[in-house]
């Protein structure tokens, strides 16, 4: 029978995740039985520490699976606001603090809560894939604010101050960067609060999702703290997904301005009514549980950090910049731009080289026009030494290959 769905107008303004498709084709592959070097990943692949697991398990038991408040359980709230006073030094009280089902949930929840049709969010490029679509979900405009290598692929407080215009409601800052590994220093921070300063209706998004897994010896800083003047203005997004590998579970929160904070709970009220009573139970015991797994696993990082930068460096075409944080490598690729494969096809653009490196030796990655920048592709280095190592050589055998 012929279908009779119909999507909404809102659902032709939005793309799938191309992450999500990105693993969707290299598990096809897998399945046709190729072996795929997998470098697309966008989770760690430690296993959530013991006990993390055991807190669940103990909740379980005890009963705790019923609904819990909106903006979370008092236990939960009580461990983020320890786990910022830890990272930032910021006190926030309960009314300023609410979870989610992801950091990816509480976004889309601040947008829709504050975004008008034309309102503009801008958003600096290389971008997390998911921000532009999340804005235009709710009829906002993305305002992408390209970036240069040279200022290490961050916003400069010149860039910034001329993209604001009358309708700007928000710029997303995303530090430590997916894809770009970029930390803003707090001399940064400082300068782009000086333009905030002058632009009184410009809110931040502060995505801190990967704020611990930083190789500068401390988590990165974040503007609430840089500028306690603008506290207010600022929303802090993190989760216990990357630092504590606990993707599936599905926990993240903010921290920000109480009238803010209420209307995300009112918009949480009626569409999940909270995150899973268990996996906040999880949550709380990972934020305020020994800090070891943080501590063993950023060297870990660092170290297939510099193992894929210091092979993709030798790589002819390739300029990959050593990230300061999270687990990912962006890879400008213009070198292997008008060269010709094996099999007579010229590689027009990063898409090319994406199906080229996947076709030719069976690696997988993700193209950089996806995060707003070309041409360049993505790293995820959330992976074992050996894949990570095998796969550099083998990109290094298909560049090697090209005419
Ligand atoms: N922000 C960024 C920059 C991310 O890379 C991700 C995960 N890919 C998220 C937010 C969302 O993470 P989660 O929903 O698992 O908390």
């Amino acid at each position: 029978m012929a279908s009779s769905f119909r999507a909404a107008e809102r659902l032709g303004r939005i793309n799938p995740s191309p992450s999500t498709a990105a693993a969707a084709r290299v598990r096809e592959l897998k399945s046709a039985g190729r072996r795929i070097l997998d470098l697309t990943v966008g989770e760690p692949d430690f296993d959530t520490p013991d006990h993390v697991k055991q807190a669940a398990i103990a909740a379980i038991q005890a009963g705790e699976t019923k609904y819990t408040p909106v903006n979370g359980t008092p236990r939960l709230r009580e461990a983020i606001r320890g786990s910022l006073r830890r990272t930032h030094g910021i006190e926030y009280s309960d009314a300023e603090l609410t979870v989610g089902g992801g950091g990816k949930q509480v976004i889309f929840l601040a947008l829709m809560a504050t975004i008008d049709a034309g309102d503009e969010v801008l958003i600096p490029a290389p971008y997390w894939v998911s921000y532009p679509d999340m804005v235009r979900a709710n009829e906002g405009t993305p305002v992408i604010v390209e970036t240069r290598e040279a200022a290490g692929y961050k916003v400069t407080a010149g860039e910034l101050d001329a993209s604001i215009t009358d309708r700007t409601t928000w710029l997303i800052l995303n530090s430590p960067g997916n894809p770009s590994g970029a930390i803003y220093t707090e001399a940064e921070l400082a300068s782009l609060a000086d333009v905030l300063r002058r632009h009184p209706r410009v809110s931040v998004l502060s995505d801190e999702i990967y704020s611990e897994i930083s190789f500068t010896g401390a988590p990165a800083p974040s503007l609430a703290a840089v500028a306690p003047d603008l506290r207010h203005r600022v929303l802090v997004v993190s989760g216990v997904s990357k630092s504590y590998a606990m993707t599936g579970w599905r926990l993240g929160y903010a921290a920000g301005d109480p009238a803010l904070i209420g209307a995300i709970n009112t918009l949480q009220s009626q569409t999940s009514s909270c995150p899973s009573s268990i996996s906040q139970a999880a949550a709380a015991a990972a934020l305020e549980g020994p800090q070891d797994f943080i501590a063993e696993t950023v060297p870990v990082y660092r170290e297939r950090r510099d193992a894929a930068v210091a092979g993709l460096s030798r790589i002819e075409g390739l300029t990959p910049l050593a990230p300061d944080g999270a687990f990912y490598l962006y890879v400008d690729c213009a070198g292997m731009i008008g060269r010709t494969t094996p099999d007579g096809r010229v590689l027009q653009g990063d898409q090319d080289v994406t199906l080229y490196l996947l076709d030719s030796v069976g690696v997988a990655v993700i193209q950089g026009s996806a995060y707003g920048q070309s041409p360049f592709f993505r790293i995820s280095f959330a992976t074992d030494l050996d894949t990570i190592t095998s796969a550099v050589s083998a990109i290094g055998d298909a560049v090697a290959a090209l005419r």
